[in-house]
């Protein structure tokens, strides 16, 4: 029998929207994958910077749902301090030894791999797929050919930044983000520049949950966090 073949999208997904799911989707089809684990990222350590996690996470379980093939970890919000993906990934391995793993990246996450952490054993935990993102050029100039594939996907120009800034000013993110993300924000006040920051709140308060800091500006990205030690 074949080993599994999982794919790992880490990302903030602050949040979650379809270019997400389209390079997910993409990357899945041509490179024969089982499922695609997302894993939203942790808090940054000692800061506000992004919204809580559970609130991350459960918005990427409602974007996934419908995809049998996909699925979510919490490997990544349950850990403390910050995120560097050479943790999620030894993570990953732990819980699935068996199978082969293919880390899902997007052409501006790819340009700084060189910069993560423990870079050498990145190459041994998962093969690297780079997918286009407008804007970004495609390319693995310095990084092994071997180790990371490049796919060009759907042009799709969304962003998590984009879509909190359009929500703090009233414009719609319908079809940008799955339907029930859009409810989700609502339901939750999230994004919301003018509500005050209860990020301690449990999600099911009332209360709005919100980012302490401006949207518009480009937020840690997720590989991140980029405070390599
Ligand atoms: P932010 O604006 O907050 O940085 P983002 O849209 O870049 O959010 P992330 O959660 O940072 O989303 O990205 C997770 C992963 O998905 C990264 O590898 C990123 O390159 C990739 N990605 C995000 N948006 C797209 C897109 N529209 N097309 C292709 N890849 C994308
Ligand atoms: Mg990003």
């Amino acid at each position: 029998m074949r080993r599994p073949r999982i794919g790992v999208m880490g990302g903030t997904f602050d949040p979650i929207h379809h270019g997400h799911l389209v390079a997910a989707s993409e990357v899945s089809t041509e490179f024969d994958l089982d499922e695609v684990i997302f894993v939203p990222t942790g808090q940054p350590y000692m800061k506000n910077t992004v919204t809580p996690g559970e609130h991350r996470y459960l918005m990427t379980v409602i974007a996934t749902a419908a995809n049998p093939t996909f699925t979510v970890s919490r490997v990544d919000i349950d850990r403390e301090g910050v995120t560097y993906t050479i943790d999620t990934l030894r993570d990953i391995r732990a819980e699935r030894p068996d199978a082969d793993l293919f880390f899902i990246t997007g052409a501006d996450a790819v340009a700084q791999i060189l910069e993560w952490k423990d870079v050498q054993e990145l190459w041994d935990l998962a093969h690297f797929v780079a997918v286009s993102r407008p804007g970004h050029d495609l390319s693995v100039s310095g990084l092994p050919e071997s180790e990371v594939s490049l796919l060009e996907v759907p042009a799709l120009a969304i962003s998590s930044t984009d879509c909190r800034s359009r929500v703090g000013r009233g414009s719609p993110v319908w079809y940008l983000v799955p339907d029930g993300v859009v409810q989700y924000i609502s339901k939750h006040h999230l994004y919301r520049a003018t509500d005050p920051v209860t990020s301690t709140e449990p999600i099911t308060s009332t209360e709005p949950i919100t980012r302490t800091e401006p949207v518009a500006t480009e937020p840690v990205d997720n590989h991140r966090v980029s405070e390599t030690p």
